[in-house]
């Protein structure tokens, strides 16, 4: 992926790097459970996603890093 230039599959427009985002996943049955304290008694697991938001609509794409 690197180096290449991304195309919004919305409007064409050029996707920028928005960089790393880590999520939490494993167990949550939506957002709710982060604050129902649920987020303790679940094994921490955590998925790095790299993203990238269209310049010209606000796209956002998310794509798993590379050498993972
Ligand atoms: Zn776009």
């Amino acid at each position: 992926m690197k180096g290449m230039v991304n195309k919004c599959s919305n409007c064409g427009g050029e996707m920028v790097l928005m960089g790393d985002m880590k999520f939490r996943v494993g167990g949550y049955s939506g957002v709710g459970g982060m604050f129902l304290g649920g987020w303790n008694q679940l094994a921490e697991q955590t998925q790095t996603f790299t993203l990238y938001r269209c310049a010209q609509c606000g796209k956002v794409d998310f794509y798993e890093p590379a050498g993972r």
